[in-house]
C-alpha cells in the first residue's frame, strides 16, 4: 500500500479542479490532483463551449449573477497569467454575444428581461433586423429581432485547458492519473472529539491512500456518485451536452451568435463550434445522430452559410449540476478537512476562477470573503 501524505487532495482533474489546485500552489500549498481519466479535462471540462457569459440570462441581481461576474472579471487576469506564464494563449476574445429571438413571443420576452437587465446596469443593445445584415454580416435576418450583449467573451476551451495544466506543473501541482478514488471516512473521528463529533476523510483507491490536512471534491457529474459513501450523498448529477465543429472560414460569425435552441461560437483558424443539447441519459456520453442533426440544424437558421457544411467532429460532455441549478462550495460540516466545488452546471468554465479564489479563502483564511449561503452543502445535508 503506497501512501501519499499531502497539504491539498484535489479529486478531479476539470476545469474546477485544476483551477482550485493552481490558486492553492499559488499559495505555496504542496497540491495533489487525483484523476480517474489518463489526462486533464477528460470529461465535461474537454467538452465546453467556452462561453464567458454572466448577463445573457439575468434577471436581477442576486448572488449567482454576482459571482458569475465576478468570475467573468477574474478571466481577463486569469487568461493574462496563463498566456504570459506558459506561453498558451486560451483565445480569450471579447467580441460580445448577439441573442437571436425566434418568435414574436420570444421577442417580447426578451424585451421585458432586457429592461430588467438594463435597471441593474447591464450593457445591452437592441438590433433590428435590418441592421443585423450591416452589423452582423452572415447572420440570418428571418427573426423578430436581437439583443447584443457586448461585454460577454468567450475563450478556446482546449486550449485554456492545456494552458492551465501547463500552469499547474509549473506551480508544482503533482498529478495522479489513472485512479480513480474513494471518500473514506470510516473510524476517523478527530481524536478528544465527542462521538458524532468532527471526523476526517481520507482518499482511497486500490493499493494507494492518501491523507491530506484539506481535500477538495471537484468530480463534476460524479460528486453524487463519490459522497455516497458519507452519510448523505449531494445531489449532483449529469446533464448531457453534445456538440460539433467544423472548417467553415467563410462562414464564421463575428461573436457569439446565441438562440434558445444552440449556439455557434467562432474559433480561431476558420472554425466554429456548435452546441449544444441538454438531456437526461444518465452517465451516457456518447453522442446521437438526433442530438448533433438538432444543433446542427438551429445552427444553420443561425447562420444560413452553414448549409454547405458538415460537422467534422462531435462529441458530448457530462455538465454536472444540481437540484437547484446552483453551484455546490464550502466545507462539508461535520468534517474538518472536506470542502466541496461542484455543481457548476452550463457555467463551469466561467466560474472556475472565482471557485478557486473561494475555496482558497476558506482554506487560508478560513471565510470565504463574501456571503457564500446560497452556494454551501448545507442546503443538501
Ligand atoms: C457541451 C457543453 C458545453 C458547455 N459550454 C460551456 C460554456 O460555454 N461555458 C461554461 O462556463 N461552461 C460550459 N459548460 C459547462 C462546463 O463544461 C462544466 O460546468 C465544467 O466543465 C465542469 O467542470 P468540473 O471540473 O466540475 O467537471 P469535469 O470537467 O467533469 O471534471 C471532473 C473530473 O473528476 C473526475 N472524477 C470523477 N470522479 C472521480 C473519482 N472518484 N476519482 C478520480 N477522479 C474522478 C472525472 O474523471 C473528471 O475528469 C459546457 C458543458 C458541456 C457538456
Amino acid at each position: 500500500m503506497q501512501t501519499v501524505e499531502t497539504e491539498l487532495a484535489v479529486v478531479g482533474a476539470g476545469v474546477i479542479g485544476m483551477s482550485v489546485a493552481l490558486e492553492m500552489a499559488r499559495s505555496g500549498a504542496i497540491v495533489h490532483v487525483v484523476e480517474r481519466a489518463p489526462s486533464v479535462a477528460a470529461e465535461a471540462s474537454g467538452a465546453g463551449a467556452g462561453i464567458l457569459s454572466p448577463r445573457l440570462e439575468v434577471e436581477r441581481a442576486d448572488p449567482f449573477f454576482e459571482l458569475c461576474l465576478d468570475s467573468w472579471r477574474l478571466w481577463i487576469e486569469m487568461n493574462r497569467f496563463l498566456a504570459d506564464t506558459t506561453g498558451i494563449d486560451p483565445e480569450h476574445r471579447t467580441r460580445g454575444l448577439l441573442h437571436l429571438a425566434a418568435t414574436p413571443d420570444e421577442w417580447a420576452l426578451f424585451l421585458r428581461r432586457r429592461a430588467r437587465q438594463v435597471e441593474i446596469g447591464i450593457e445591452t443593445e437592441v438590433v433590428s433586423p435590418a441592421e443585423l445584415d450591416e452589423r452582423f454580416p452572415g447572420v440570418t435576418t428571418a427573426v423578430p429581432g436581437a439583443i447584443y450583449y457586448p461585454d460577454e467573451h468567450y475563450l478556446h476551451t482546449d486550449r485554456a485547458m492545456e494552458a492551465l495544466y501547463s500552469a499547474c506543473r509549473a506551480a508544482g501541482v503533482l498529478f495522479i492519473f489513472d485512479t480513480e478514488v474513494a471518500l473514506d471516512a470510516a473510524g476517523a473521528r478527530v481524536a478528544g472529539s465527542p462521538p458524532g463529533g468532527a471526523r476526517t476523510v481520507r482518499l482511497k483507491a486500490p493499493g494507494l491512500e492518501i491523507a491530506a490536512d484539506q481535500i477538495v471534491i471537484a468530480a463534476g457529474a460524479w460528486t453524487g456518485e463519490l459522497t455516497g459513501a458519507l452519510d448523505v450523498s449531494l445531489p449532483v448529477g449529469p446533464v448531457r451536452g453534445q456538440a460539433a465543429i467544423a472548417a467553415a472560414a467563410d462562414a464564421c460569425p463575428p461573436c457569439v451568435i446565441y438562440s434558445s435552441d444552440g449556439y455557434v461560437v467562432p474559433r480561431t483558424g476558420g472554425e466554429v463550434y456548435v452546441g449544444a443539447t441538454h438531456e437526461q441519459a444518465g452517465f451516457d456520453r456518447n453522442t446521437t445522430d438526433e442530438g448533433i442533426d438538432l444543433i446542427w440544424k438551429n445552427a444553420r437558421r443561425l447562420l444560413p452559410a452553414l448549409d454547405r457544411i458538415k460537422p467534422s467532429q462531435r462529441w458530448a460532455g457530462l455538465r454536472p449540476c444540481t437540484e437547484d441549478g446552483l453551484p455546490i462550495m464550502g466545507p462539508w460540516p461535520g468534517y474538518t478537512n472536506l470542502l466541496v466545488a461542484s455543481g457548476h452546471c452550463r457555467n463551469g468554465i466561467l466560474l472556475a476562477p472565482i471557485t478557486a479564489r473561494i475555496v482558497r479563502e476558506w482554506i487560508v483564511n478560513g471565510d470565504p470573503g463574501r456571503d457564500m449561503t446560497a452556494f454551501l452543502p448545507d442546503r443538501f445535508l
